[in-house]
């Protein structure tokens, strides 16, 4: 019973599966830790660096997406207004033409 829950407080990087600590002890491989960082640790100090390099990757990734769709709606946009006042500008036309042009 005190083995199992001994066991438990060991954490492991879920990439290398390296020990990471033990949230009883306050062990890890790097010195004595707080409870919190060690239950909050998912990986060991190798495999950090490159998980935080692929989430930015990621993130730069997806803001480029949705940057790109953005600037595609804006052109859809932008389009759709420039047709919108075109039809309106013929339409004053007319109008003009039947108003003034009638009197001639
Ligand atoms: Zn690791």
């Amino acid at each position: 019973m005190i083995k199992n829950n001994r066991k438990s407080a060991d954490h492991f990087c879920i990439i290398c599966g390296q020990w990471i600590g033990n949230h009883d002890t306050g062990a890890t491989p790097y010195g004595k830790k707080s409870y919190y960082s060690i239950i909050r640790a998912k990986y060991c100090d190798e495999c950090r660096p490159m998980i935080i390099d692929q989430q930015m990757n990621i993130r730069l990734h997806n803001l480029r997406q949705r940057q790109k769709y953005e600037r595609r709606e804006l052109k859809e946009k932008l389009s759709l207004t420039q047709e919108e006042n075109e039809l309106l500008r013929k339409r004053v036309m007319q109008l003009n033409a039947l108003v003034y042009g009638s009197k001639d």
